[in-house]
């Protein structure tokens, strides 16, 4: 554990450029999911924290033409920030908001009225990975609809699923029918309207000090909060920066010893994803937070791959890699069982990364191995 320099980093990391004294911008993407499946409650990859109990969410019924210009919609509104749109589901490390397209509100049991849900007003986008929802079935039931009705059918999907999103990513409704965050947009081009806004809602702001860094009480900025969040738009074309500080290549333990990795993450624009992974044991640890961590290892006898790969919102990879040998030397351990390699094919997933913020942390990997009897 070197909590001293991971916190070193952290403020480092912090004192960069920006407007909003207690946001640091990151970059975000969003998964335009079509496809349906499996959903459950709780706050990570794959859940929502509005849902009971586990179901299959059902799949866009629309045309792939349909699910081009939805996507198209979505990636013009949020040109302006440091957020990319996809619809194909994003590798693994990246956190992502995760836009269910498809399905109707009594699918979550809700009024019919509503054309979309995020489970929450997710203030500074605190919990980083979200999942909101686009009753499409209101909007496009069959792909066998004429091209110009599909056409703005398909574009109204684009923007409820960025305006779902604007809320999951602290957001609220504004007057104005020009902003994507109004409740019900209807110009020709919504989009986050630059400057303040009054705020249109039924109860008091559920974010008032994300407001009041731009505006007067009661008004909202949406253009300026996201721009704190995410950052500009402009491409990154730098691959996060990567290294195994320690073992060094070729370290030699004896199986069952414990072995602290120690690594380094870093990236010009924070937001990125990283895992350190050994594939011989199919194992795999992710996480979000940069800067210095040390992780506890316990391999069983064997060579083993350390691979360290950080991906950001553009698609850069940045990757290092040490191999490690396990072996009985010196007659100090005795040689694990064959048979208990496969029990050490632990597979854990750093839990939802909290507020943003390098905090060093360790993992013991509890693959102690039976010793041999006799
Ligand atoms: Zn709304």
């Amino acid at each position: 554990m070197i909590p001293g320099s991971a916190l070193l980093l952290a403020a480092e990391l912090s004192a960069g450029p920006g407007t909003a004294e207690a946001i640091e911008a990151r970059r975000t993407t969003v998964f335009l999911d079509f496809g349906g499946g499996r959903l459950e409650p709780g706050s990570g990859p794959g859940q929502a924290s509005c849902v009971t109990s586990e179901f299959s969410y059902p799949m866009f019924l629309g045309s792939e033409r349909a699910a081009a210009v939805a996507l198209q919609e979505a990636r013009r509104l949020v040109e302006p920030y440091g957020v990319r749109v996809v619809s194909e589901r994003p590798p693994a490390p990246l956190p992502f908001t995760h836009v269910r397209i498809g399905g109707a509100p009594g699918t979550l049991g809700l009024d019919p009225k509503l054309n979309g849900l995020s489970c929450e007003v997710d203030c500074d986008d605190h919990v980083h990975p979200d999942t909101v929802f686009v009753f499409a079935d209101k909007w496009i039931t069959h792909a066998a609809i004429d091209e110009v009705d599909e056409e703005q059918l398909a574009l109204q999907l684009g923007r409820i699923a960025i305006h779902e999103s604007g809320h999951a990513w602290g957001l609220e409704h504004t007057g104005g029918s020009e902003s994507i965050m109004a409740r019900f947009p209807s110009a020709a081009v919504p989009s986050f309207v630059e400057g303040c806004q009054e705020l249109d809602l039924d109860d008091p702001p559920q974010c008032p000090e994300s407001r009041a860094r731009y505006c007067e009480p009661g008004e909202q900025d949406a253009h300026a909060e996201l721009l704190a969040l995410f950052g500009d738009g402009e491409p990154d074309t730098q691959a996060p920066r990567v290294e195994i500080l320690w073992p060094p290549d070729g370290w030699a333990l004896a199986p069952g010893d414990r072995l602290a990795v120690e690594l380094e993450v870093a990236d010009d624009r924070p937001g990125f994803g990283w895992m350190l992974e050994v594939p011989e044991l199919d194992w795999r640890h992710e996480s979000t937070e940069p800067g210095t961590h040390a992780i506890e290892l316990v391999v069983p006898e064997g060579r083993f791959t350390l691979h360290l790969e950080a991906i950001d919102h553009d698609r850069n990879v940045g990757e290092a890699e040490v191999v490690i040998v396990a072996s009985v030397t010196a007659g100090s351990e005795p040689a694990p069982e064959p048979r208990l390699e496969a029990q050490c094919a632990c597979r854990q997933r750093a839990g939802s990364p909290g507020p943003w913020g390098a905090v060093a942390w360790s993992l013991l990997l509890g693959c102690r191995r039976a010793r041999r009897r006799g």
